[in-house]
C-alpha cells in the first residue's frame, strides 16, 4: 500500500485531503505542524509528503531542506500546497527540491491526480464481482438450471485486497472452498453484508468452511431484526434442532454489526437503503474510489402496492437515487408482468421493473439476479432476449445480463 503524509495546520484541509486519499486506497498520515511533520516523515517514510509552507514550528522551506539533506529520504516525493502564489516562492520551493507545487484552494480531483502522478500510480486497483449463487427463494439445482445456477444468493466483491460478501445463501459454500484454496494457510478476513435474513440469504452460512478455522475473521453486517438481534438470528438457524454445530463452536472470530450508518473499510465505503420486502430488508452500495456496485435484493416497487399505483412514487425515486450512476447494479427481478399478478405483495420485482429502475438510476450495467426457482435456463434465456429487446426499443443507455453462477465481472 502506498503511503502519503499530509502536513498542514488547517484541520479542515487535513480532513478532506486524507479522506480523498483513503478513498483511493492510499495509507494516509497527517501532521498539524512542521515539527510533527518532520518527526512523522522520518518515522514512517511515506512515498509522498504533501506540505503547506506557512506552518507553525517548522516552515515548509525548512522541511523541504531537511528532507533533501537526508540520504535516507532520497526517494521521497514532495508536493507543496500553498496559498502563496508569488513566482519567487514557487521557484524557491522547486529549487529546494520539491517535485510539484499546487496552489490553494485546490480541487480535490486535481489534488489526487497530482499525488497519483507522484506515486507513479496510474493503475486502477482491481474491483471485481463474482456470483456464487443467483437463485432466489430456494436452491433449485438440476439439469435445467445449470447455466444460471441453482444456489441461492451470494455475491463476492473484491476491492483490491478487501473481501466483501453480499448475502450468505447456499452459494457461499462454494465461495468458502474457493477462498480456502486461494488463501492456503493465510488467514481469511472478510465482511459479509446480509440484505435480510430470509432463508435464501443466510442458509449457506453454516456451510461456509472458513468460519470453522482459527485465525479467520468475519464481520457480519445487517439490521437488528424485527424481533431479535442479528446475532440471535444467526445463532437460531444453528440451533441443535436444525444443525449439528453451534455458532459458539465456530473457530473463526465473528463479529455481528447491526448497521446504523455507512461503513468505511479502508478505501471502501458501504452504505445501505431500506427496500420494500416483507420484514426488514436493505440494499447496499459499495463505493471504491470513483467506481461503484449497487445490490438491491429483494424489492417490490412501492408504486405497485400504492393504493392508486401512482407514479412517480417518491420512495421508488429514492431507491433510484441510491443506485445513481452505479457501474454495476445487481438488481433482483423474479417475475414477468403476467406472473406478477399472482405474486403481488410477495416482495419482488418484475423484469420490466428492474429495467426501468436501472434506466431511472442511469447505471452503466444491470445484472438481473434472484432468479425464480421455477424458471429454467430456457425460460431465462427468453427473459435475457426480452431485456435486450426492451433496452433497444426504449433506447436505454445501459447493458443488461442475467447473472450466472460462477460469472465474474471486472469493474
Ligand atoms: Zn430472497
Ligand atoms: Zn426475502
Amino acid at each position: 500500500m502506498k503511503r502519503v503524509l499530509v502536513v498542514d495546520d488547517d484541520p479542515g484541509i487535513l480532513a478532506v485531503a486524507s479522506k480523498r486519499l483513503q478513498m483511493e486506497g492510499v495509507e494516509t498520515f497527517t501532521a498539524g505542524d512542521g515539527a510533527e511533520g518532520l518527526r512523522l516523515l522520518r518515522q514512517i517514510r511515506p512515498d509522498v509528503v504533501v506540505l503547506d509552507l506557512m506552518m507553525p514550528k517548522v516552515h515548509g522551506f525548512t522541511l523541504i531542506q531537511e528532507i533533501r539533506a537526508d540520504p535516507m529520504l532520497s526517494e521521497m516525493k514532495i508536493m507543496v500546497c500553498s496559498a502563496k502564489t508569488y513566482a519567487t516562492d514557487i521557484d524557491r520551493v522547486l529549487q529546494l527540491g520539491a517535485d510539484r507545487y499546487l496552489s490553494k484552494p485546490y480541487a480535490l480531483q486535481e489534488f489526487w491526480e497530482t499525488v497519483a502522478e507522484l506515486l507513479g500510480d496510474n493503475r486502477r486497483l482491481p474491483f471485481a464481482v463474482r456470483f456464487w449463487g443467483t437463485r432466489g427463494s430456494i436452491a433449485a439445482p438440476g439439469p435445467s438450471t445449470i447455466k444460471y445456477g441453482g444456489n441461492t444468493a451470494c455475491t463476492e466483491v473484491r476491492c483490491d485486497d478487501q473481501l466483501l460478501i453480499l448475502d450468505a445463501g447456499t452459494g457461499i459454500r462454494l465461495l468458502g472452498l474457493s477462498l480456502l484454496a486461494e488463501f492456503s494457510r493465510r488467514p481469511v478476513k472478510g465482511h459479509i453484508f446480509v440484505g435480510h435474513t430470509h432463508w435464501d440469504h443466510i442458509q449457506g452460512f453454516p456451510f461456509f468452511a472458513p468460519v470453522f478455522m482459527f485465525g479467520n475473521e468475519f464481520t457480519i453486517y445487517s439490521l437488528h431484526g424485527a424481533e431479535k438481534p442479528l446475532e440471535k438470528i444467526f445463532r437460531g438457524q444453528m440451533d441443535s434442532d436444525y444443525f449439528p454445530v453451534r455458532l459458539n463452536d465456530l473457530k473463526a472470530k465473528l463479529t455481528f454489526c447491526e448497521l446504523e450508518s455507512t461503513v468505511q473499510l479502508g478505501a471502501v465505503e458501504v452504505s445501505y437503503v431500506f427496500l420494500n420486502h416483507p420484514g426488514l430488508a436493505i440494499g447496499f452500495r459499495i463505493n471504491f474510489g470513483e467506481r461503484s456496485v449497487v445490490y438491491l435484493s429483494d424489492h417490490e416497487p412501492y408504486w405497485r402496492l400504492a393504493p392508486n399505483r401512482g407514479r412517480p412514487n417518491t420512495m421508488d425515486q429514492e431507491i433510484a437515487r441510491f443506485a445513481e450512476k452505479a457501474d454495476l447494479l445487481i438488481c433482483e427481478a423474479q417475475y414477468t408482468d403476467e406472473e406478477y399478478e399472482q405474486k403481488k405483495g410477495w416482495g419482488h420485482s418484475t423484469f420490466l421493473d428492474a429495467l426501468e429502475r436501472a434506466a431511472e438510476a442511469q447505471v452503466k450495467q444491470l445484472a438481473i439476479f434472484h432468479h425464480d426457482p421455477s424458471h429454467d435456463d430456457a425460460f431465462l434465456d427468453g427473459i435475457a432476449n426480452f431485456c435486450k429487446n426492451t433496452i433497444a426499443d426504449r433506447n436505454y443507455a445501459f447493458t443488461c445480463f442475467l447473472a450466472q453462477e460462477g460469472q465474474s465481472v471486472d469493474l
